[in-house]
């Protein structure tokens, strides 16, 4: 069987790489053609790490950092920065076409309630959960251990939202070279200070995946599985 092709789907620029970085590398790797569907420009992040306008500033970004991940195929939508909650119908729609053109086995996304807590991630989500449901497309979402968003707390990073360690069913063994890599062509947002340096050391070399929405026999896009507790 060949490996599965994996389409990510997220809100800004940086969200493919900061995110899901370790993962899709992973994916690419393992021989899986790699996708990636953004819904804004991120034009509305308060950082700003290099001069020049946000919207071209981060559309460059991401398809550098896609390239850094093995992607194979970028589609960078126009929807607000801030905005896409509003825009559910347009959301589902736009990733329906993407499922479409890209021919996805698995979507990536990240969990359900947006892992930073920002409302547009969690309306990414939702819109890929119904396009995965409508079309029969498994859609497996990122997630925290609550062990990772207690470490961040600690040091003063709120927000982030997990789930308890042990519920959760698909551990996978990442090497960060790529996703660092890629986080390094986000110059705009990857700036000194980002709880993203510490949530990234305490993940060390495991991301955590939890299914969103399931079929049948799905080979994994990854290569080296430490827990897999839905397979068995
Ligand atoms: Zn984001």
């Amino acid at each position: 069987m060949s490996a599965p092709a994996v389409l990510a789907v997220v809100a800004h620029p940086d969200d493919e790489s900061f995110g899901l970085g370790a993962l899709l590398s992973e994916a690419a790797g393992a021989g899986s053609r790699v996708g990636v569907l953004c819904f804004t420009h991120g034009e509305a992040s308060t950082l700003h790490g290099v001069d020049g306008d946000l919207r071209t500033v981060r559309e460059q970004e991401l398809r550098t950092a896609a390239e850094r991940l093995g992607a194979c195929w970028v589609r960078l939508l126009d929807h607000p920065d801030g905005g896409l909650a509003a825009r559910g119908a347009a959301l589902l729609d736009d990733t329906l076409a993407a499922i479409r053109t890209f021919s996805p086995d698995v979507l990536l996304v990240f969990d359900r309630d947006g892992v930073t807590g920002h409302a547009d991630h969690i309306a990414a989500t939702s819109a890929a959960v119904q396009a995965g449901r409508r079309l029969d497309v498994p859609v497996l979402a990122w997630t925290l251990p609550a062990s990772v968003v207690e470490g961040m707390g600690d040091a003063g990073y709120a927000g982030f939202t997990g789930r308890p360690d042990r519920t959760i069913p698909l551990v996978v063994e990442v090497d960060r070279a790529a996703q660092l890599d890629a986080v390094h062509e986000h110059a705009s947002q990857a700036v000194p200070g980002s709880p993203l340096w510490h949530r990234l050391e305490l993940l060390g070399r495991t991301e955590n995946l939890v299914w969103l929405h399931r079929s049948a026999d799905l080979a994994l896009p990854f290569r080296t599985i430490v827990r897999d507790t839905a397979s068995s």
